[in-house]
């Protein structure tokens, strides 16, 4: 499928949204991703594909996909995505993942490390359409305040949905065993997900099992290239 570059939006240092319009309606899970293709000029080993969730809910229509930008020693697929303009058209395929919430818990902690925030802004805008935000806990893991993204989409949920609750961890803080304890009240009756690089959320997920928390009680996904 083909999709068209609409926009861009600057989200926060080094972040960058990119607006397509899919050539056909598109219909997916709040969480899930894409893969995309972009044949460039002598690509590095890594090659001319990548998969990114969708960082948009499916009511928005089009997709949203939101990445991080090395200022040096990015890869070559990363600098042909910033090199696109408004009306560039780009192969989109393959959606996939399970990163996905059924709505049936009665109270979740979605848990982000940097870029792995963004599944949540497509999983958050869905559940806050359905009213279905009860008991919701977000603990963002990011260097500082100018590497949050998203910041005012948070500011302004939190402010609408008395069940929600955002939490910044800023460098150095961790998200471990203590600060769980510290801001999870009866973490063995919540539902957990984990977004982010993948020695943090193997980090979180070891944390969250010395705290009593089972594993059927915790959703996890891996970025890969981030750590
Ligand atoms: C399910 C899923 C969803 C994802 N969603 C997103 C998303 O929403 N946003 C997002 O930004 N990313 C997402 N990712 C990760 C994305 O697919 C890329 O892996 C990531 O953005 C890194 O991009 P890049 O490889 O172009 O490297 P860059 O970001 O340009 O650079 C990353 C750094 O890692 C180094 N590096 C890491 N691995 C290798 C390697 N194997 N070979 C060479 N160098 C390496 C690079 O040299 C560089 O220093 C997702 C991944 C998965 C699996």
């Amino acid at each position: 499928m083909k999709v068209e570059l609409i926009k861009t939006i600057n989200e926060a240092k080094n972040v960058i949204s990119f607006i397509f319009q899919p050539e056909k309606p598109l219909s997916w899970k709040p969480g899930q991703f894409l893969f995309y293709k972009i044949p460039h000029h002598r690509p590095d080993r890594r090659g001319i594909e990548r998969h990114f969730t969708i960082s948009s809910a499916p009511f928005e229509h089009n997709i949203r996909l939101t990445s991080k930008f090395l200022r040096q020693g990015g890869s070559t697929f990363k600098k042909a995505l910033l090199g696109l303009e408004p009306g560039d058209s780009i192969e989109a395929y393959n959606i996939g993942g399970s990163f996905t919430v059924e709505k049936k818990e009665p109270s979740y902690v979605f848990i982000a490390g940097g870029i792995g925030i963004t599944p949540y802004r497509s999983i958050l805008l869905d559940l806050e359409r359905a009213d279905s935000i009860k008991d919701i806990l977000l603990l963002y893991s990011c260097r500082d305040r100018e590497s949050v993204v998203f910041g005012k989409l948070w500011d302004k949920m939190q402010k609408n949905n008395k069940g929600l609750s955002v939490n910044y961890i800023f460098e150095p803080q961790l998200i471990d065993k203590k600060l769980i304890e510290e801001k999870i009240r009866d973490p063995g009756k919540r539902k957990f997900y984990i977004s982010g690089p993948i020695n943090m959320v193997k980090a979180v997920q070891g944390s969250l099992s010395e705290v009593g928390v089972n594993e059927d009680k915790i959703v996890m996904d891996y970025f890969p290239g981030y750590d």
